[in-house]
């Protein structure tokens, strides 16, 4: 009775185990084949959304140096959209307009803003000419690295600086870059000689920073300065005119008469479009004295820059100087909207905006971010080694020789 009784437990706990084994076997099949079924519909829909983009759907992405430049066309490029305030994401103030006459012109050459030119891969021997709103570090912060990093990069010849006089020479252009010049007077002397000399050089033409006047006529291109009210007397915006199209570049300024002068019938306006005056006491921990002063007295906040750009009514608006965190720029965007309707980009650094008579279009580049020098596109003239600052005998001899 016993074994009868074992025999059929038995029996039942076998039944238990295979029907187990298998119900798991199932399941692990199961599973498998849910994957498949899973990996099959994400191809599918990869394909269709693949199969889905018209052939002739605009990219909205531009890869420098892929694209050639109409005759008639104007690029305006954002190389550095940020302020003082120095970060990764935002350069200080930086502009490159790229005109179809095979001219480029820089507005202001801030902090961290050589790097975005790297990322173009433009030759340094094409970047040169450089218009100068004020003397703030965040405009001017890289025209070091330019002036000697764009000669070794195979700029083969001077480096040529724009901008405003100041009240006394002291404040003015020319004595900046001289004495820049000369801060550099080591690093100049070592490169002097084993590099062709036209590189090493930089011009200045120092203008009335008090007047409303032409500062550039050549090649059918005209460059306008006239006064900002920014910290001390010495601070300009600017026009630039060629082949019908214009374009205006506000320096750091509260906003002022002569811009809404000058300001009139641009294909593309820049302004800074800065903080308000609690967002100077939130953002930046000013006390409220401080705050009143930077945003009335010395800067233009995002919702007079509204007003500006409404009186303007330019193509295409440019708001930057200012910052375009995710959660800051809706605050900013919302001031300025709150009189300008019409078209607006917030900067970002390496934006583009392609410029006819017919059409702007904005797009983000997508540039190199390991670059090196682009070659000269025509020879570099010879070196002249004369020019060459040796070593002295003493420090020569304490060279250690390991090519023997
Ligand atoms: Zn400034
Ligand atoms: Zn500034």
């Amino acid at each position: 009775m016993l074994k009868i009784r074992f025999l059929v437990i038995s029996i039942v706990i076998v039944i238990f185990l295979v029907v187990a084994a298998y119900s798991v076997g199932l399941h692990h099949g199961r599973t498998g084949e849910d994957l498949a079924v899973a990996n099959v519909a994400v191809a599918a829909q990869t394909k269709s959304s693949a199969s889905s983009v018209p052939a002739s759907k605009e990219r909205d992405v531009y890869f420098p140096n892929t694209e050639p430049l109409g005759s008639d066309e104007m690029r305006v490029i954002a190389l550095g959209t940020g302020t003082l305030n120095f970060r990764r994401s935002q350069a200080s103030a930086a502009w490159l307009v790229e005109l179809g006459n095979g001219e480029k012109f820089i507005f202001d050459i801030g902090t961290g803003s050589l790097a975005n030119f790297g990322a173009l891969e433009i030759p340094f021997t094409y970047l040169y000419k450089i218009f100068i709103s004020h003397l703030h570090v965040d405009h001017i912060g890289d025209l070091d690295a330019m002036f000697i990093g764009g000669w070794v990069s195979n700029r083969n010849g001077p480096l040529k600086v724009w901008g405003p006089s100041g009240l006394k020479p002291v404040t003015g252009t020319k004595y900046a870059v001289d004495r820049m010049r000369e801060m550099f007077t080591w690093d100049l002397k070592g490169r002097i000689g084993n590099m062709p000399a036209a590189g090493g050089r930089i011009e200045v033409t120092e203008f009335d920073h008090s007047k409303t006047h032409v500062v550039y006529e050549k090649n059918g291109v005209k460059i306008k300065a006239w006064p900002a009210v920014h910290g001390i007397d010495g601070s300009v915006s600017y026009s630039l005119e060629w082949n019908g199209l214009k374009l205006v570049y506000g320096g750091d300024s509260v906003p002022n008469k002569w811009f809404l002068a000058e300001g009139h019938d641009a294909d593309i306006l820049i302004h800074e479009a800065y903080l308000s005056i609690q967002q100077f006491i939130d953002l930046k921990d000013y006390d409220p004295e401080r705050a009143r002063i930077v945003a009335t007295m010395v800067h233009t906040p995002h919702s007079e820059a509204g007003k500006i750009f409404s009186q303007l009514r330019p193509r295409m608006a440019i708001a930057y100087h200012t910052f375009n965190d995710f959660n800051i720029a809706p605050d900013i965007i919302a001031g300025i909207r709150k009189t300008y309707d019409g078209p607006l980009t917030l900067a970002d650094d390496l934006l583009i905006w392609n410029v006819t008579k017919d059409r702007i279009r904005v797009r983000r580049i997508e540039g190199n971010d390991e670059p090196f020098p682009p070659p000269p596109p025509f020879p570099l003239d010879p070196v002249d080694p004369s020019l060459r600052t040796e070593l002295s005998d003493w420090l020569n001899g304490g060279r250690v020789d390991f090519s023997r």
